[in-house]
């Protein structure tokens, strides 16, 4: 990790796995600022009245005690990198998730939290020396951890009813070009018409939680717009277009 810029920020938010490494799961702070987004991740008692914002209600009691969270990382946006958890321990910042057909996320992922304000934050964009930050840690997290690009995931992936991070502005083509996520390729010319069984079987091939019900129903929509948020963000409607079939179904292939 020679070349990463890496300061200690410790957290108490932690506990023991219960399983191996298998994940790494990025995400946007969604706060404020980069200290505000370090306080959060290291309180061991946080209250709402400590951290206001638009995601909590105005008339929230200020002492209503709030989820102790975590990650390992925190990627600032001039690069710099906050070890906050020791990877192996188990951070807490999937919350209920789930990838290949397998919970308890916080259990095999490594987490890493890029200061990001978010769509609470008029979703503004990463600046290059945080990418080549993020890049270059998850460089070498996967390679001390023999793992592969299919590997990296985001948090809308994991949890698509309840999460948008670290959204449609992130770059992942960037990643996958640098070799440290997956990127659709050899896309069929061909636009054929899957059935919503096909698309179902396929998402969750790659490994979203899409239950095979035959349906358009909620929880394939909410998988479709988290595909569309990461591989075709020009248009994320959850709705299973050609486009978006050939995208899934050339991912379903690979990973
Ligand atoms: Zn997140």
């Amino acid at each position: 990790m020679s070349t990463l810029r890496l300061l200690d920020r410790p957290s108490p938010n932690f506990d023991v796995r219960s399983r191996a490494i298998d994940l790494v799961v990025l995400h946007y702070t969604g706060m404020q600022d980069a200290e505000t987004a370090l306080a959060r991740l290291t309180d061991p008692a946080p209250t709402a009245g400590k951290y206001p914002g638009p995601w909590q209600d105005a008339n929230v009691a200020l002492d209503a005690p709030l989820a102790r969270v975590s990650a390992h990382y925190v990627v600032g946006e001039d690069g710099t990198i906050f070890r906050v958890v020791p990877e192996q321990s188990r951070a807490w910042h999937a919350g209920a998730s789930s990838w290949r057909g397998e919970g308890d996320v916080n259990s095999r992922a490594i987490g890493i939290e890029i200061v990001n304000g978010g769509h609470d934050f008029g979703l503004p964009d990463y600046p290059a020396q945080q990418i080549d930050a993020v890049v270059a840690l998850v460089e070498d997290i996967l390679a001390r951890n023999h793992m592969k690009p299919s590997q990296v995931v985001a948090h809308s992936d994991i949890a698509p009813e309840r999460k948008q991070d670290p959204g449609e502005k992130f770059p992942w083509k960037r990643l996958a070009d640098a070799g440290v996520a997956v990127w659709p390729e050899n896309i069929s010319s061909e636009r054929a018409e899957h059935s919503v069984v096909t698309v179902q079987t396929q998402l969750a091939s790659i490994g979203y939680a899409v239950k095979q019900t035959g349906v358009l129903d909620s929880q394939t929509k909410a998988a479709l717009m988290a595909f569309q948020r990461r591989f075709r963000p020009a248009l994320i409607d959850g709705v299973a277009d050609a486009e978006t079939q050939a995208l899934i179904a050339a991912l379903a292939h690979t990973s």
